[in-house]
């Protein structure tokens, strides 16, 4: 399932609406205390050995991942397997639409055989040696059995009205499909916190009350109802912390995991909170749904350029001759992993402008400038995190400022000491 859901993880999660605090799920816990100076400014924790090993042996694995995202695409296409596939696909399932649903199932299936040995290492090998992963491999296996399974439907439902637009309006497809991936993203991001998240993990009310009413009272000020923070059990899953928001109108909400209450102090609980809560106010999911849907436009008006060019010139080999056969699935989800590389450094300035203002937000919020310095170096801490990654993990993999740059921000920014205005005080319901 990796392979087909990377070429628009990052744009979905963003659509998705999800916005964590700390850019990465993979992290493990240490006993640093953070260095504090003495008054005033927090400075940046040089990250440990440990940490940087992680960081190094992390920027190799995404080269692989990378890689693999094009070699598997081509190997279902020029090995003849994806043709077969389809073959198989049309004698199960006779007529157009169970065949294509066939088709699916069967691709995924097999897509999930060849991603495993790599989902093991990455997944859970890797996050036991660094001692950030709880799971067992019960829970692992588990797991990517039931994202195969929400993937399997999702692609029963998308991939035939993906291959209608497309036999029905070869010239135009890549249009009609932007503009249906709209309310489908929307429905996606309505629907995950109620029929996906509780799959994997328990969702419930804070068990803390002091520390939700601080939170409310926290909501009330920056305009948010209250009744929308959620405590969910990753602690069962893993030594990192992270809380992100989620949801669509009716569902929206702000879910902090377990370890985040169990190893922040609470002041810096409280600045993670309202830097939630800034992509609340602001309006971020819709915002990521607006992006999301340019850059999906944009991606399916280039496959629509050149995917005929590919078909034309390997038709005899990859034994099928339009895009709307769908045999030519792996040859989409090919350009969409292209596409999606060349297209991060895009995406990811758009998800670390909002980043940062939600961490603006939160300072306005809060007047915290300890609180949030203190927030970031703890996420560094307990996730492994290398604060001055270099030049290119910048441009292609940060999806947040880096910790170094967010912990400098929060020393910096105090516009209320020298009386300048804030950037989003009337957003607040008693601005101080
Ligand atoms: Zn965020």
């Amino acid at each position: 399932m990796r392979t087909p859901v990377r070429a628009l993880a990052v744009l979905l999660a963003v659509a998705l609406a999800r916005t964590p605090i700390a850019a990465g799920q993979d992290v493990a816990a240490q006993d640093v205390a953070a260095q504090d100076g003495a008054a005033g400014a927090v400075s940046v924790p040089a990250p440990t050995e440990k940490a940087m090993r992680y960081y190094r042996s992390g920027c190799v694995l995404w080269l692989v991942n990378s890689a693999w995202g094009l070699v598997l695409p081509a190997l279902f296409l020029f090995t003849g397997l994806s043709a077969r596939v389809r073959n198989w696909a049309r004698a199960i399932g006779r007529w157009w639409l169970p065949a294509l649903g066939a088709y699916v199932v069967m691709f995924l299936a097999i897509n999930f055989l060849f991603d495993l040995p790599l989902d093991y290492y990455q997944g859970f090998l890797r996050q036991h040696d660094y001692g950030l992963s709880n799971q067992s491999f019960g829970t692992w296996f588990g797991d990517s059995v039931k994202r195969l399974l929400v993937g399997v439907i999702v692609g029963v439902v998308v991939v035939p009205v993906l291959y209608l637009l497309i036999t029905r309006s070869p010239k135009r497809w890549w249009l009609y499909t932007s503009f249906a991936a709209v309310p489908f993203i929307l429905f996606m991001a309505m629907v995950t916190p109620l029929w996906i998240d509780p799959l994997f993990n328990e969702f419930g009310p804070m068990k803390d009350p002091a520390l939700e009413t601080k939170i409310l009272s926290l909501a009330q000020r920056a305009g948010i109802d209250a009744g929308r923070v959620y405590e969910v059990n990753k602690s069962v899953d893993t030594e990192t912390v992270n809380a992100y928001v989620t949801g669509f109108l009716g569902t929206k909400r702000i879910v902090l995991w377990d370890t985040t209450i169990a190893k922040l102090g609470e002041d810096e609980l409280l600045f993670v909170m309202a830097h939630e809560m800034g992509h609340y106010a602001l309006r971020h999911v819709v915002k990521g749904i607006g992006f999301s849907f340019v850059m999906i436009l944009a991606a399916l008006y280039v496959i629509h350029r050149t995917a005929g060019i590919f078909i034309r010139r390997f038709k005899g080999r990859w034994r099928f001759d339009r895009l709307s056969d769908v045999a030519s699935v792996p040859l989409l989800i090919g350009l969409a992993n292209v596409l999606s590389l060349i297209g991060a450094p895009v995406v990811m300035g758009f998800t670390r402008h909002i980043e940062h203002e939600a961490d603006r937000f939160a300072l306005e919020l809060t007047r915290d400038n300890r609180g949030g310095a203190r927030a970031f170096v703890a996420l560094q801490v307990e996730n492994l995190g290398n604060p001055r990654p270099g030049p290119l993990y910048k441009l292609w993999r940060a999806s947040h400022p880096t910790l170094g740059d967010r912990i400098d921000f929060c020393n910096e920014y105090r516009p209320w000491e020298t009386g300048e205005p804030l950037i989003y005080g009337d957003l607040f319901v008693d601005p101080r």
